[in-house]
């Protein structure tokens, strides 16, 4: 397969943005550029640190642009995604997800010991002993954060109690720094209403207290308090317990969060800067054409793409095949053969997976091309 390369693309040429080799991932870095400053803004305003999730973008270029803007690191969903932005020269790495099979671990412990500041969760004592007995026989200290569970049911402790123990577990292990906890609520950021988000999010504000006060009297206060997303953020900033907000989606934004209310009458501060585009390869059926982005262009975990090209507003999308995506015209105006056509994607973070780059534009421009480096 021909990556298509500088080499292949006409940079800074007008109209380049419409000559990609489809199916392309295209970022609008205007618009991206506006969000990660808006976000920054935002978390000022209420003196709160940024560690923003490289989940959602899986670049060093973008994680240093967010660091460039104030951000003091950036989270990572797996150890994959921490190794590849460690090795970008990304400090401030927190991991949160558990690492917890040996072979990761050693990884690890031989991350910690190349970037000392790189920070784990943990939930679980078997698994908090196997770090310790790592880092002791590597001859370092290993950052940990204690992860609470919010109501989701995914990771983390689920009382104060267990967070205690767990707690109690670590002051007898000196290879361990207990740095504090994070907490993320996952249920909470697409929750469409944005009474219902609030209360879930005052919710879960009042079991992160709990485990704070329940360390703080075992001596163990935490220093970082970590969590919040695009959905929560600005309300986990203004009244949570957070020392610090980890959201991932907002500079890409998405089909998914499209759908959810900001607060009511008022807009998300923040932009589409991520499209898929795709082109027109058959026109034969009446009502629809055919395209070139299926379900290996998009990640299916979301809304349908949204058609955001001019005169296509009204098309519907939906997918045909690996290789195929079908998109209803209804009013829309007809496409020809060989048009192209730009979604924005149902869900970022596992659309983004999907490509081996991102096409960085300005106006009708290609302007650069950025790897996605993380892809696992
Ligand atoms: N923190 C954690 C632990 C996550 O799993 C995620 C996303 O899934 C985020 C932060 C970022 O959330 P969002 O992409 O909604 O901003
Ligand atoms: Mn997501």
């Amino acid at each position: 397969m021909t990556v298509p390369t500088f080499a292949h693309y006409n940079l800074d040429a007008p109209g380049s943005r419409y000559a990609l080799n489809t199916p392309a991932l295209v970022l609008d870095l205007d618009a991206f550029e506006r969000n990660v400053e808006t976000m920054a803004d935002i978390m000022r305003a209420h003196g709160k640190n940024l560690r923003p999730h490289a989940k959602s973008h899986k670049s060093p270029t973008i994680a240093k642009a967010q660091i460039a803007a104030g951000a003091v690191g950036c989270c990572c969903a797996t150890l994959d995604e921490a190794e590849v932005m460690a090795a970008a020269g990304i400090a401030g790495i927190l991991i949160t997800s558990p690492v917890t099979t040996a072979l990761k671990i050693d990884r690890l412990i031989a991350l910690a010991g190349r970037t000392p500041d790189t920070m784990v969760v943990v939930d679980n004592p078997a698994n908090v002993e196997a770090l310790a007995a790592r880092a002791a026989a590597a001859g370092i200290r290993l950052n940990v954060i204690i992860d609470v569970e919010l109501g989701f049911g995914r990771t983390g402790v689920t009382s104060p109690e267990a967070a205690v123990s767990l707690g109690e577990t670590m002051k007898t292990l000196p290879s361990l720094a207990y740095r504090g906890l994070q907490a993320y609520g996952g249920h909470i950021q697409h929750t469409i209403d944005p009474d219902e988000r609030l209360a879930l999010c005052r919710q879960a504000h009042l079991k992160i207290d709990a485990v704070i006060s329940a360390l703080a009297a075992i001596d163990m206060k935490p220093d970082i308090v970590t969590g919040g997303g695009t959905g929560s953020h600005a309300i986990d900033a203004r009244e949570g317990p957070f020392t610090e907000i980890q959201a991932g989606s907002y500079i890409l934004m998405d089909a998914e969060y499209e759908t959810v209310i900001y607060r009511s009458g008022t807009a998300w501060p923040f932009e589409n800067a991520l499209f898929v585009q795709t082109a027109v390869i058959s026109t034969n059926v009446a009502g629809s054409v055919t395209t070139d982005a299926g379900t290996k262009a998009f990640a299916l975990n979301g809304p349908p793409p949204r058609v955001v090209s001019p005169g296509l507003e009204a098309a519907t999308y939906s997918y045909a095949g690996d290789e195929h995506g079908r998109l209803h015209l209804h009013d829309a105006a007809h496409p020809s053969i060989g048009e192209v056509i730009e979604c924005v994607v149902p869900h970022n973070d596992p659309t983004v997976t999907l490509y081996g780059q991102y096409h960085c534009v300005r106006g009708d421009k290609l302007v650069a091309l950025w790897p996605v480096l993380a892809r696992r």
